[in-house]
């Protein structure tokens, strides 16, 4: 067999895949994977093929299926508790067993008293309790303060009565809720007694309470509770997850049942507030830190399909009677994919980096210091924002670099994209979140200008800009100087939390959903300075050449983005868009093989069939389209029945019954 442009392209690569990837993945996630993961590749139940067939509820029984094959695997493996998260998050799209552990059981970790944490997460890890996070309702979800769902304490019988009053007030969305969960964590409103209140009752704001919603034996719905599935999704997308639906009817649950690490409601109904109001940030700040690196590797897997496509892919010749050309040496196919592989890296850089910082600052927390966690808050808030925008956006160009075939289930990237968009909107609607971001720099501002020497911490250490602008003058040939680069990102946002400080120094009493469009402009050029800053650090660490490049690539595609922006902070950006391009011409094909080869994918790991690492996809996307349940089985005598009846000839099956 004659090898493939993709595997000549390989042969060619002068990248060091193997230490790219260890550097990427590093050595302990590195040996998780080769452990786990080629089980999971060589059983048949975990192939994606079939899914598109499934409708809802066989997708949802054959998600079922695929957690208790996994926990069979668990156990006959002998895997650790690592391996087998590393076994449950990598399975392609999000199934319900992942939902408890990374919503339900994370909330408990951070929320939960030591007692409670004792209680409740060993029945977790035994999936005794399956559990899921219900937040939004179906009239509330950014506007977490305007919830409907109260819980009220009982001080006779010690125990919370929570309720959905209305219809709207119905917790919906709610992942691992619509079929699975036996436990819910519900976000409600505490009423404490209070003696001076015309109710007999005060309100203080939103809490979470551990709530049994389906009996432990039977699976049936617990007296009081209506619970169901909330049906498909947009795009197909979180086809293997039941997204559900949850009334309260007076339901009860004993005093402990409330997460009580920071606030607390005493036996006799006394409340006490958190120490510090945002203590409970502690679980929030970890589900957006972790979108970053998320969206960078799901990024990463769509790229890795279309560059490896576009090198299999050929299509007109130079000259006649040449070959033809691969559409990736086609210039507008590379400056569409080369920077989306740029930024694939750059989020998994940033989100390392990230991940790093909330561990630092869950250690001072947990020593009573919460110094880092407005930096954390707002760096994990503008990153889960930027890398979502970037990262989904970047899928659907890769999709469309593909031409047609990117619109087949079979490009796999089409999956991608409806499992990753929605991260744009859970865990904060990103224009929403953004205003945080906007808060904190210009809280920030407003201590520098009354103590100018205060210290800042490292990502916000360039606000001293706003407050006094340095010098600052670019020079055409010098865009791949990283100083230079990050320099005009901090003057691109100083600008901007200037613009905002005017329109709050002449109306302070401005609603910041007023200042909404402004502060996602802010949210985006402050993660952009981390994430060219992450990627230029690691470039120093690692010293390869082909990484240099990319980086490069990277921060030069950012500031292009940002010309309008850098403009009007008066930056001249003469040669920026040069630089960028020769950038992008700096980067082979053979460079770009080895430098997805990288990311280490088994093919198992890549939907569809176009992103196969030996490039032999025509063979596969024939064999594949072949068995579709449509071309052959049950389907076929209905469906010639169907097409027949179109043309008006008479159907065999008619035709016997009139003889
Ligand atoms: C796939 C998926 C899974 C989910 N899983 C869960 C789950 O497990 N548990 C759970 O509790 N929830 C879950 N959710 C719900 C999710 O967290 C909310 O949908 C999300 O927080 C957005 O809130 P919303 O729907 O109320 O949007 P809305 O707030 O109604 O937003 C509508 C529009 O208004 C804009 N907007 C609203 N307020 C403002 C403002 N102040 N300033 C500017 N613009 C504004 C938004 O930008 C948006 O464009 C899930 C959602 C999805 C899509």
């Amino acid at each position: 067999m004659s090898p493939t442009h993709l595997q000549t392209a390989r042969s060619q690569s002068k990248v060091d895949s193997a230490a790219i990837e260890k550097l990427l993945r590093g050595p302990e996630q590195l040996a998780l994977r080769n452990k786990v993961l080629p089980v999971l590749a060589n059983d048949p139940i975990f192939d994606k093929t079939r899914k598109p067939f499934l409708n809802h509820a066989q997708g949802i029984i054959d998600s079922l299926k695929v957690c208790k094959r996994l926990l069979e695997l668990r156990d006959q493996h002998n895997w650790t508790r690592e391996e087998y998260v590393m076994a449950l998050l990598s399975l392609e799209e999000t199934v319900p067993l992942a939902m408890s552990e990374n919503a339900f059981m994370t909330v408990i970790d951070s929320q939960g008293s030591p007692e409670q944490k004792a209680h409740w997460l060993p029945r977790c890890r035994s999936y005794e309790i399956i559990g899921c996070y219900a937040q939004t309702e179906i009239a509330h979800g950014s506007n977490v303060q305007g919830l409907q769902t109260t819980a009220r304490y009982d001080a006779q019988t010690k125990e919370f009565v929570i309720n959905t009053p209305m219809a709207e007030d119905a917790k919906f969305w709610i992942g691992a809720m619509g079929v699975t969960a036996n436990h819910a964590l519900v976000q409600a409103i505490l009423q404490v007694p209070d003696s001076f209140q015309p109710s007999g009752y005060r309100s203080v704001g939103p809490h979470l309470f551990i709530v049994p919603i389906r009996d432990q034996i039977t699976h049936k719905p617990l007296p009081g509770i209506t619970v169901g599935d909330i049906g498909p999704k947009a795009y197909g997308g979180f086809r293997v997850l039941d997204n559900g639906y949850l009334h309260l009817n007076s339901v009860r649950v004993p005093r402990d049942y409330m997460l009580m690490a920071h606030s607390k409601v005493s036996p006799n109904g006394e409340f006490q507030p958190a120490k510090h109001d945002k203590l409970s940030y502690g679980s929030m700040v970890y589900l957006r830190a972790g979108i970053p690196a998320t969206q960078g590797w799901s990024l990463a897997r769509a790229v890795t399909i279309a560059i490896r496509y576009c090198i299999s892919r050929t299509q007109f010749s130079t000259s006649p009677g040449t070959p033809e050309n691969s559409v990736i040496d086609y210039a507008s196919t590379r400056h569409r994919l080369y920077p989306l592989l740029a930024t694939s890296y750059a989020y998994i850089f940033a989100g390392k980096e990230l991940l790093n910082s909330y561990y630092d600052m869950m250690d001072s927390l947990a020593k009573g210091d919460v110094s880092k966690l407005a930096e954390v808050h707002a760096l994990s808030t503008a990153l889960k924002t930027k890398s979502s925008w970037d990262c989904v956006a970047g899928m659907e160009e890769a999709r469309k670099a593909m031409g047609g075939h990117g619109y087949s289930h079979l490009s796999g990237v089409a999956a991608i994209f409806a499992q990753q968009t929605p991260a744009q909107t859970f865990e904060g609607d990103n224009y929403v979140i953004s205003q945080q971001i906007a808060r904190a720099l210009i809280k920030a501002v407003m201590l520098l200008k009354q103590h100018p020497q205060a210290p800042l911490p490292g990502s916000f250490s360039y606000l001293h800009q706003v407050l006094s602008p340095s010098p600052f003058t670019t020079s055409p040939d010098n865009w791949s100087n990283p100083s230079q680069q990050i320099q005009a990102l901090q003057k691109c946002a100083a600008k901007i939390i200037n613009d905002l400080a005017v329109v709050l120094a002449k109306n302070p009493r401005t609603p910041w959903t007023d200042l909404s469009w402004t502060s996602a402009r802010l949210a985006a050029a402050h993660a952009d300075i981390f994430v060219v800053d992450s990627f230029q650090k690691a470039v120093q660490a690692h010293g390869n050449p082909d990484l240099r490049k990319l980086g490069e690539l990277y921060s030069l595609t950012t500031l292009v983005k940002a010309i309008p922006e850098l403009v009007e902070a008066g930056v001249d950006t003469a040669g920026l868009r040069q630089a960028q391009e020769a950038a992008v011409g700096a980067i082979s094909k053979e460079a770009a093989v080895g430098l997805t080869d990288a990311f280490g994918w088994l093919d198992w790991e890549l939907p569809g069939v176009l992103g196969k690492k030996d490039g032999r996809i025509y063979e596969e996307m024939t064999r594949v389209v072949e068995e579709w349940d449509i071309n052959k089985g049950e389907y076929g005598p209905q469906l010639r029945e169907a097409a027949l009846a179109l043309t008006g000839h008479e159907s065999a099956k008619t035709a016997k019954s009139k003889l």
